[in-house]
Protein backbone atom coordinates (compact mmCIF):
# COMPACT_ATOMS: atom_id res chain seq x y z
CA UNK A 1 0.00 0.00 0.00
CA UNK A 2 1.24 3.76 -0.70
CA UNK A 3 0.68 5.81 2.43
CA UNK A 4 -1.62 8.88 1.90
CA UNK A 5 -0.89 11.73 3.72
CA UNK A 6 -3.61 13.82 5.52
CA UNK A 7 -3.84 17.05 4.83
CA UNK A 8 -2.31 17.98 8.33
CA UNK A 9 0.63 15.90 7.36
CA UNK A 10 1.05 18.00 3.74
CA UNK A 11 1.29 20.73 6.37
CA UNK A 12 4.16 19.24 8.22
CA UNK A 13 6.22 18.04 5.02
CA UNK A 14 6.00 21.54 3.78
CA UNK A 15 7.67 22.52 6.88
CA UNK A 16 10.25 20.03 5.81
CA UNK A 17 10.68 21.14 2.89
CA UNK A 18 11.17 24.28 3.13
CA UNK A 19 14.02 23.98 5.70
CA UNK A 20 15.99 21.42 3.30
CA UNK A 21 15.35 24.27 0.42
CA UNK A 22 16.85 26.95 2.75
CA UNK A 23 19.92 24.57 3.46
CA UNK A 24 20.43 23.95 -0.59
CA UNK A 25 20.30 27.98 -0.83
CA UNK A 26 23.26 27.49 1.57
CA UNK A 27 25.26 25.00 -0.04
CA UNK A 28 24.70 26.56 -3.60
CA UNK A 29 26.45 29.32 -1.82
CA UNK A 30 29.32 28.28 -0.38
CA UNK A 31 30.17 24.72 -2.52
CA UNK A 32 33.82 25.89 -3.82
CA UNK A 33 36.62 24.74 -5.27
CA UNK A 34 39.19 23.77 -2.88
CA UNK A 35 36.59 22.56 -0.83
CA UNK A 36 36.56 19.44 1.20
CA UNK A 37 33.76 17.30 0.65
CA UNK A 38 34.16 17.02 4.65
CA UNK A 39 33.90 20.63 4.90
CA UNK A 40 30.55 20.81 2.97
CA UNK A 41 29.05 18.06 5.15
CA UNK A 42 29.83 19.51 8.51
CA UNK A 43 27.81 22.95 6.88
CA UNK A 44 24.88 20.44 5.42
CA UNK A 45 24.80 19.22 9.29
CA UNK A 46 24.81 22.33 10.71
CA UNK A 47 22.24 24.45 8.43
CA UNK A 48 19.97 21.17 8.67
CA UNK A 49 20.59 21.43 13.09
CA UNK A 50 20.12 25.15 12.86
CA UNK A 51 16.46 25.11 11.73
CA UNK A 52 15.22 22.65 14.27
CA UNK A 53 15.44 19.18 12.38
CA UNK A 54 17.88 16.67 12.17
CA UNK A 55 19.87 15.14 9.64
CA UNK A 56 18.44 11.78 7.69
CA UNK A 57 20.92 10.13 6.32
CA UNK A 58 23.56 10.22 8.78
CA UNK A 59 23.33 6.77 10.72
CA UNK A 60 21.42 5.08 7.43
CA UNK A 61 21.31 1.63 7.46
CA UNK A 62 21.54 -1.10 4.87
CA UNK A 63 22.17 -4.23 5.71
CA UNK A 64 25.13 -3.64 8.06
CA UNK A 65 26.49 -0.68 6.63
CA UNK A 66 25.86 2.29 8.18
CA UNK A 67 26.24 5.90 6.53
CA UNK A 68 28.15 8.44 8.27
CA UNK A 69 27.80 11.40 7.19
CA UNK A 70 24.78 14.18 6.53
CA UNK A 71 25.89 14.61 3.39
CA UNK A 72 26.07 12.36 0.32
CA UNK A 73 28.58 13.96 -1.83
CA UNK A 74 29.33 12.13 -5.26
CA UNK A 75 32.12 13.55 -7.75
CA UNK A 76 32.30 12.70 -11.41
CA UNK A 77 31.88 9.17 -12.10
CA UNK A 78 30.49 8.90 -8.78
CA UNK A 79 26.91 8.88 -9.21
CA UNK A 80 25.48 8.56 -5.23
CA UNK A 81 26.13 7.89 -1.64
CA UNK A 82 29.49 9.52 -1.87
CA UNK A 83 31.16 9.34 1.83
CA UNK A 84 32.80 13.06 2.60
CA UNK A 85 35.75 12.64 3.34
CA UNK A 86 39.54 14.82 2.94
CA UNK A 87 39.19 14.77 -0.80
CA UNK A 88 40.00 18.80 -2.07
CA UNK A 89 36.97 19.49 -5.11
CA UNK A 90 38.91 21.26 -8.61
CA UNK A 91 37.96 23.09 -10.77
CA UNK A 92 35.68 20.92 -13.65
CA UNK A 93 34.50 18.56 -11.01
CA UNK A 94 30.85 17.57 -11.51
CA UNK A 95 29.33 17.36 -7.85
CA UNK A 96 26.52 15.94 -6.60
CA UNK A 97 24.75 17.15 -3.17
CA UNK A 98 22.21 14.48 -1.67
CA UNK A 99 20.81 15.03 1.53
CA UNK A 100 17.45 14.62 3.66
CA UNK A 101 16.20 15.75 7.15
CA UNK A 102 13.51 14.85 9.34
CA UNK A 103 11.46 17.77 11.06
CA UNK A 104 8.71 17.14 13.05
CA UNK A 105 8.42 13.18 11.91
CA UNK A 106 8.39 13.48 8.20
CA UNK A 107 11.64 13.11 6.03
CA UNK A 108 12.24 15.57 3.46
CA UNK A 109 14.89 14.53 0.32
CA UNK A 110 16.50 16.55 -2.13
CA UNK A 111 19.82 16.54 -4.68
CA UNK A 112 21.43 18.81 -6.96
CA UNK A 113 24.49 18.89 -8.88
CA UNK A 114 27.31 21.53 -10.09
CA UNK A 115 29.90 21.87 -12.10
CA UNK A 116 32.69 23.52 -10.07
CA UNK A 117 35.10 26.50 -11.71
CA UNK A 118 35.80 26.14 -15.24
CA UNK A 119 33.91 22.80 -16.68
CA UNK A 120 33.88 21.37 -20.26
CA UNK A 121 30.92 21.58 -22.20
CA UNK A 122 29.55 17.74 -21.94
CA UNK A 123 29.79 18.59 -18.21
CA UNK A 124 27.29 21.50 -18.62
CA UNK A 125 24.98 19.47 -21.33
CA UNK A 126 24.61 16.80 -18.18
CA UNK A 127 23.87 18.98 -15.83
CA UNK A 128 21.31 21.08 -17.69
CA UNK A 129 19.88 17.51 -19.52
CA UNK A 130 19.35 15.88 -15.47
CA UNK A 131 17.84 19.31 -14.26
CA UNK A 132 15.36 19.42 -17.38
CA UNK A 133 14.38 15.45 -16.68
CA UNK A 134 13.81 16.00 -13.50
CA UNK A 135 11.21 18.94 -14.33
CA UNK A 136 9.92 16.97 -16.83
CA UNK A 137 9.54 13.97 -14.45
CA UNK A 138 7.60 16.24 -12.18
CA UNK A 139 5.27 17.77 -14.63
CA UNK A 140 3.97 14.11 -14.79
CA UNK A 141 3.17 13.14 -11.38
CA UNK A 142 -0.26 14.53 -11.79
CA UNK A 143 -3.55 12.92 -10.12
CA UNK A 144 -4.68 9.67 -12.02
CA UNK A 145 -1.08 9.38 -13.87
CA UNK A 146 1.06 6.19 -13.44
CA UNK A 147 4.72 6.13 -11.83
CA UNK A 148 5.70 4.65 -15.23
CA UNK A 149 4.29 8.07 -16.97
CA UNK A 150 7.02 9.98 -14.75
CA UNK A 151 10.46 7.14 -15.49
CA UNK A 152 9.07 7.76 -19.28
CA UNK A 153 8.77 11.14 -19.52
CA UNK A 154 12.65 11.12 -17.68
CA UNK A 155 14.14 8.68 -20.04
CA UNK A 156 12.66 10.11 -22.87
CA UNK A 157 13.86 13.70 -22.18
CA UNK A 158 17.98 11.99 -21.56
CA UNK A 159 18.25 9.25 -24.38
CA UNK A 160 17.99 11.27 -27.48
CA UNK A 161 20.77 13.22 -26.13
CA UNK A 162 23.00 9.64 -25.93
CA UNK A 163 23.07 10.25 -22.08
CA UNK A 164 22.78 7.25 -20.01
CA UNK A 165 19.50 6.65 -17.04
CA UNK A 166 20.67 4.56 -14.06
CA UNK A 167 18.43 1.81 -13.32
CA UNK A 168 19.60 0.73 -10.14
CA UNK A 169 19.16 3.26 -8.43
CA UNK A 170 15.18 4.73 -8.10
CA UNK A 171 13.33 7.17 -6.78
CA UNK A 172 10.68 6.40 -3.84
CA UNK A 173 7.77 7.43 -1.68
CA UNK A 174 8.74 9.54 1.19
CA UNK A 175 6.76 10.56 4.11
CA UNK A 176 7.21 8.73 8.22
CA UNK A 177 10.31 7.56 6.88
CA UNK A 178 12.94 8.13 4.00
CA UNK A 179 11.72 5.49 2.46
CA UNK A 180 8.35 4.53 1.07
CA UNK A 181 6.56 2.38 -1.61
CA UNK A 182 6.28 3.16 -4.36
CA UNK A 183 9.65 2.98 -6.21
CA UNK A 184 9.88 5.92 -8.91
CA UNK A 185 12.53 4.40 -11.19
CA UNK A 186 13.78 7.06 -14.14
CA UNK A 187 12.72 4.92 -17.30
CA UNK A 188 9.72 3.18 -18.04
CA UNK A 189 6.44 2.98 -19.87
CA UNK A 190 3.49 5.30 -20.04
CA UNK A 191 0.43 4.29 -18.35
CA UNK A 192 1.97 1.77 -16.36
CA UNK A 193 2.83 1.01 -12.76
CA UNK A 194 0.80 2.57 -9.73
CA UNK A 195 -2.03 5.16 -9.74
CA UNK A 196 -1.13 8.05 -8.92
CA UNK A 197 -3.55 9.71 -6.11
CA UNK A 198 -3.68 12.95 -4.19
CA UNK A 199 -1.66 12.66 -1.18
CA UNK A 200 1.08 10.69 -2.38
CA UNK A 201 4.43 11.99 -1.67
CA UNK A 202 7.63 11.13 -4.26
CA UNK A 203 10.91 11.75 -4.12
CA UNK A 204 11.77 12.11 -7.96
CA UNK A 205 15.20 11.62 -8.37
CA UNK A 206 16.89 11.34 -11.91
CA UNK A 207 20.71 10.06 -12.24
CA UNK A 208 22.24 10.50 -15.76
CA UNK A 209 25.06 9.78 -16.82
CA UNK A 210 27.42 10.36 -20.01
CA UNK A 211 27.79 6.97 -20.62
CA UNK A 212 26.06 3.62 -19.93
CA UNK A 213 23.29 2.97 -17.76
CA UNK A 214 25.29 0.30 -16.00
CA UNK A 215 26.37 1.14 -12.07
CA UNK A 216 28.38 -0.83 -9.14
CA UNK A 217 29.05 -0.30 -5.83
CA UNK A 218 32.58 0.67 -4.20
CA UNK A 219 34.15 -1.88 -1.62
CA UNK A 220 32.85 1.06 0.98
CA UNK A 221 29.68 -0.15 0.74
CA UNK A 222 28.40 3.09 -0.24
CA UNK A 223 29.83 4.80 -3.47
CA UNK A 224 27.81 3.92 -6.78
CA UNK A 225 30.24 5.06 -9.85
CA UNK A 226 29.44 4.07 -13.23
CA UNK A 227 30.89 1.14 -14.49
CA UNK A 228 31.86 2.73 -17.60
CA UNK A 229 33.67 5.76 -15.50
CA UNK A 230 31.70 8.38 -17.05
CA UNK A 231 30.42 11.45 -15.30
CA UNK A 232 26.93 11.28 -13.42
CA UNK A 233 24.38 14.21 -12.01
CA UNK A 234 22.05 14.20 -9.71
CA UNK A 235 18.68 16.07 -9.48
CA UNK A 236 16.12 15.39 -6.36
CA UNK A 237 12.70 17.03 -4.91
CA UNK A 238 10.18 15.96 -2.66
CA UNK A 239 6.84 16.52 -4.19
CA UNK A 240 3.40 16.21 -2.71
CA UNK A 241 0.62 15.08 -5.82
CA UNK A 242 -1.99 17.57 -5.23
CA UNK A 243 -5.28 18.15 -6.89
CA UNK A 244 -4.56 21.26 -8.08
CA UNK A 245 -1.28 19.35 -9.74
CA UNK A 246 2.54 18.45 -8.33
CA UNK A 247 3.89 20.50 -5.54
CA UNK A 248 7.12 20.77 -4.70
CA UNK A 249 7.91 20.66 -1.22
CA UNK A 250 11.95 21.50 -1.77
CA UNK A 251 12.07 24.60 -3.33
CA UNK A 252 12.14 28.24 -2.21
CA UNK A 253 9.17 30.02 -3.33
MG1 LIG B 1 16.11 10.09 -2.42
Amino acid sequence: MIPLKEPWELTVMRSAGGRLAEVVARLREVVAVDMTTLELDRLTEEAILARGAKPAFKGYKVGRAVFPSSLCVSVNEQVVHGIPSKRRLKSGDVVSLDFGLVYGGYFADTAFTVVLGTGDADAARLVAATEDALRLGIAQARVGARVGDIGHAIEMSVRPQGMGVVTQMVGHGIGRKLHEPPSVPNYGKRGTGDLLKAGMVLAVEPMITLGSDDTKILSDQWTVVTSDNSRSAHFEHTVAITPAGPEILTRLD
